[in-house]
This record gives structure tokens, sequence and C-alpha cells, in this order.
């Protein structure tokens, strides 16, 4: 390979190791993995809030049902007292029918709130269950959407491989000062630091080389490496 198409070579694996980064940046599957990662985020934090839900109705469950042992053996022991024969008074018999009476009322009332809380329960439950089915979906999403982008991005880092290896070769049949010249213009101009002399003229930028500038190269033997007057690129006979 002459010195020159060499150069050109170098510059074309350069910019498809350019264009390859930006591929990989630019994965479609990372934005899947991105996308996955957020419903399942959007999932733990409905999940988090239906448990505290859950807490709250969980223990007002278990103080009622507290309350409701309470008068029961409160019942018990008036039952015994009205029952064992230790009344002396039918006044006092009357008494404690009263208070029997008043506690059962109150013992309906918190069994009553202790089966409504149990309702309302039941859908946070069957709701959690269902963001535990949904979390395991999610999961199993995130995993395929991992290695998709890892086999992806591995495509992507052998084709960067590739193209590095052909730019090693290319760049071995490049002068070494012609190289350094090249890499130079490359920080400025990207993948157009060396163009062809065509048309009489530099092909990287809009400006046309003066008549004389123009004249000098247009002398150069073919394959003989030049400099725009106008924009600075590197320009080949
Ligand atoms: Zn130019």
């Amino acid at each position: 390979m002459s010195a020159m198409d060499a150069l050109f070579a170098v510059q074309d694996e350069d910019t498809i190791v350019g264009q390859l980064g930006h591929r990989h940046a630019h994965l479609s599957e990372r934005r899947d993995l991105a996308d996955a990662e957020a419903a399942r985020a959007a999932t733990a934090a409905e999940v988090d809030d239906l448990k505290s839900a859950h807490l709250d109705l969980y223990r007002r469950q278990r103080r009622y049902e507290g309350e409701v042992t309470a008068v029961e053996d409160r019942l018990a022991e008036l039952d015994g007292m009205l029952y064992g024969g230790s009344v002396t008074s039918p006044k006092e018999a009357v008494a404690l029918q009263n208070e029997i009476g008043h506690l059962r009322q109150r013992l309906d009332s918190l069994e009553g709130t202790v089966l409504e809380t149990m309702e309302e329960l039941e859908p946070v439950d069957k709701a959690l269950a269902e963001l535990s089915t949904r979390a395991g979906t999610e999961e199993e999403s995130i995993a395929t959407c991992r290695s998709a982008l890892l086999a992806a991005e591995s495509t992507v880092d052998g084709e960067v491989a590739e193209a590095e290896e052909r730019r090693v070769l290319a760049a071995g049949d490049v002068p070494t000062e012609v190289l350094a010249r090249y890499e130079w213009a490359r920080i400025s101009f990207g993948a157009s630091a060396v163009v062809h002399f065509a048309g009489g003229d530099c092909n990287g930028c809009p400006y046309s080389m003066p008549a004389v500038e123009a004249d000098r190269v247009r002398a150069l033997d073919v394959g003989t490496l030049a400099e725009c007057s106008e924009c600075g690129r590197l320009v080949v006979r």
C-alpha cells in the first residue's frame, strides 16, 4: 500500500472506531435496560406504599383483637361473680347484669370492627401478591435486557478490535512524521483531517485555494502531502 493510501486507510479506521464508540454509547439495548429498571423501581415504590398501608391495618386489627380478649375476660369474670353465689343482694345482681349487657354490646361492636379491618386487608393482600408477580416478571425482563446489552456491547467491541487491528496494519505503511501530522490535524478536523486534492482544490473545506497555491500543489508529484492554505487540512496531491 502506498503511504498516502495507507494514511487514508488509517483515517477510515479511526472514523469507524469513532462511529462504533457512538453506537456503543447509544445502544437501544441500554435504553431497554434502563426502562426495565425504571419499571422495577416503580413497582418497588408501590410495594412500599402498600406494605405501609398493610402494617397500619394489621396493627389496628391486633389492637381491636386485644380489646376483644380483654372484654371477654371481664365478661367471664362477671359471669363468675353473677352465678358463683357471691352476689348477696338483688340490687347487686341487677348492677352486674347491666354491666354484662353493656360489655356484650361493646364486644359485638369490637368484633364488627375486627371483621371490617380484615376485609380492608384483603384487597391490600391481593394487590401485594399481584405486585410480587409483576416484580418477578420485571426481574426476568431486566436479566434478559442485561444479557442482550452485553451481547450487543461485545459485538461492537469485536468490531472496534478489528478496526484497530486494520489501523495498526495501515499505520505501519505511513511514515512516522506523516502520522504525527495526521494525528495533530485530526484533533481539529476529525474524519476529514486528510483529504484529496481534486478539481484543483482542497476537498475538505468550502474555500478556494488562491490560484498560485493551487498551481503549486498541482505541480507536486501525485502522492505528495501538502496542506490547504485556507483551512489547514492535509491535502494529498
Ligand atoms: Zn481546505
